[in-house]
């Protein structure tokens, strides 16, 4: 889930620096790049540089009133161990109160280094409810440049499952005490706030000169990316070494800007994926960030309970419109706008608000509810229209099949019959002195009777036959696959069943009562059309109320 936001993330990131247009305009990089490194080989013979080719470089900018010179570059002890030009440089950050340079705290096992305490000056304070990463140990930079100036940062990052680099720490827990990363103390100097020991985090938020920096838990900040590598003005540092060398102008101008030194050669740099590219040197993630922080352009996430909410919303809309919407292709596209609306203002909210809206667990979700709606629907119409069903097909009283089940199904078995060359048969029933026994115990001892033989009928033939009221109180039986001499027999047991029982009455009396029965079967001898079979079954009805009632015939 949270790889897929992160994607998401990423995809917005990458649209909206192309509507944006952005080009940051306080920090400017000067880039040790193919160019230059070949430059730096070919005049000086090593790399990395001797210290006092540094010095020189600061002195050069500093004739130009830049705001800050940040070197995101390690000056740990020099392997040619050239002391005298470490001193240099050294010297010059004594000299300049505008000069930062970079530190790297990491695990490493104390059989490589013991890890040691750094200066005091180093760490801040922190007011604030954060638990910034930790690390037990430290890559020293040289001594003569820690006690020349407390302008050193953390060059640690952070990245997500991925290896995407997202986001950036503002402090880094070392030995219990917080050091802050370099791109917070440059852009505090910038602000004119270089020797800043305090910070506050109130609501994860940090305040931050008059801006208000949004904070995660873990004590980062989410980047807010200004485009691929490159975006920020890349100076070769060559020009800046030639110029430096002959006093002449670079034609570069760096007055009160920020000036981040950094490596973006290939053969140098430490790549870093970012959102907007795979490839992107660690100085500009630097840069990024100082002018992220500048312009309190950091991405801001919602608070849980607001992404309760949105969740919520979306799947009581498209439950809702599912439900509602009668035709279901036109709920389908009714909800592909709305998420298409929604993924839109997710990309609108970040470009113009630093808004990070979560799309992919609501969304997630909202399909889920649509799958989950559609299948409710879909059941309760099935179940609605088997109601409907046996509503049509039904009688009340007897829960018999009604008269018009019983025509289309004898309409049905004289087709089967005829197509399949089967036979099947009928048996219409009526009930023996009928309007007497009415008159005698009432009309509702009379609906009681009905009812209580309606049962007996369906309960003692096959769940095949279908059993009907045929009008007041007639009932026939369609008795599919059944010969005439079967249907005989079946009926006569159907005759002898009600014949031995006792009814219950309306007044709680019992009395029995008995039925006369007329079979037919489809064939030659009672006929081949529905009326034939009907009215052939009906006379045996009447020959069998005429013989003496409680028979077959
Ligand atoms: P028989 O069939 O034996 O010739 O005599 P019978 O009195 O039953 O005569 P017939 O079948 O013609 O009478 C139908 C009577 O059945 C009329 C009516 O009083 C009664 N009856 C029909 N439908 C219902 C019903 O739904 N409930 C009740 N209680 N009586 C009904
Ligand atoms: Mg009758
Ligand atoms: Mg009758």
């Amino acid at each position: 889930m949270d790889f897929a936001e992160n994607k998401t993330f990423d995809l917005r990131q990458g649209v909206n620096i192309k509507n944006k247009n952005l080009s940051p305009q306080d920090v400017v990089i000067i880039a040790i790049d193919d160019a230059s490194y070949e430059y730096i080989l070919d005049n000086y013979g090593e790399w990395p540089l001797r210290r006092d080719i540094y010095a020189k470089i600061i002195d050069y900018l500093e004739a130009q009133s830049p705001k800050i010179i940040a070197f995101d570059l390690m000056f740990v002890k020099s392997m040619k161990n050239d002391s005298y030009a470490d001193k240099i440089l050294a010297d010059s950050f004594q000299k300049y109160s505008n000069v930062y340079t970079a530190m790297n705290l990491d695990n490493q096992e104390e059989d490589l280094r013991i890890s040691q305490n750094l200066p005091q000056k180093l760490a801040v304070n922190v007011d604030g409810d954060i638990s910034p990463f930790k690390f037990s140990n430290c890559r020293v930079i040289l001594q003569d440049i820690i006690n020349a100036t407390s302008n050193i940062g953390m060059i640690n990052v952070v990245r997500s499952d991925d290896g995407v680099l997202r986001s950036m720490p503002l402090f880094l827990d070392y030995q219990g005490k917080y050091y802050p990363q370099l791109g917070l103390k440059v852009a505090a100097g910038a602000i004119g706030n270089s020797d800043v020991k305090n910070f506050i985090i109130k609501n994860n938020k940090l305040e931050f000169g008059n801006k208000k920096i949004p904070v995660e838990n873990d004590g980062s900040v989410i980047l807010n990316w200004y485009g691929t590598a490159g975006t920020f003005e890349n100076i070769p540092m060559y020009k800046i070494l030639k110029a430096a060398k002959t006093g002449t102008d670079s034609g570069y101008n760096f007055k009160d800007k920020v000036v981040y030194i950094g490596a973006t050669a290939s053969s140098l740099f430490d790549i870093k994926t970012v959102p907007t590219d795979r490839v992107f040197p660690g100085v500009e993630v630097q840069a990024t960030y100082v002018q992220n922080l500048l312009d309190g352009n950091i991405i801001k996430k919602n608070p849980l309970w607001v992404n309760i909410l949105t969740d919520l919303a979306l799947i009581t809309v498209t439950a809702i419109i599912i439900m509602a919407t009668s035709y279901m292709p036109a709920a389908m596209g009714i909800l592909a706008v709305i998420y298409g609306i929604y993924i839109f203002i997710s990309y609108e909210l970040m470009a113009h608000f630093n808004l990070w809206i979560e799309i992919v667990s609501p969304l997630s979700l909202a399909i889920l509810t649509l799958v989950v709606s559609v299948i409710a629907k879909y059941l309760i119409k099935s179940k609605d229209f088997d109601e409907q069903y046996k509503l049509a097909t039904t009688d009340g009283l007897t829960e018999l099949y009604n008269h018009r089940y019983f025509q289309e199904q004898i309409r049905h078995s004289v087709e089967h019959a005829k197509r399949y060359n089967s036979e099947f048969s009928l048996v219409i029933i009526d009930i023996d002195y009928f309007k007497k026994f009415n008159d005698n115990y009432g009309h509702q001892s009379g609906d009681a009777v009905l009812k209580q033989i309606s049962s007996i009928l369906k309960r003692n033939v096959r769940v095949t036959d279908i059993v009907c009221r045929y009008g007041g109180e007639e009932i026939s039986i369609i008795l599919p696959n059944t010969s005439n001499q079967e249907a005989i027999n079946i009926a006569q047991k159907l005759c002898d069943i009600v014949a031995s029982k006792q009814f219950k009455l309306a007044n709680g009396k019992e009395s029995g009562v008995t039925i006369s029965l007329g079979v037919s079967t489809y064939g030659q001898t009672d006929g081949t059309t529905p009326e034939e079979i009907i009215s052939s079954a009906d006379k045996r009805l009447y020959n069998a109320k005429n013989n003496g009632r409680n028979r077959v015939n």
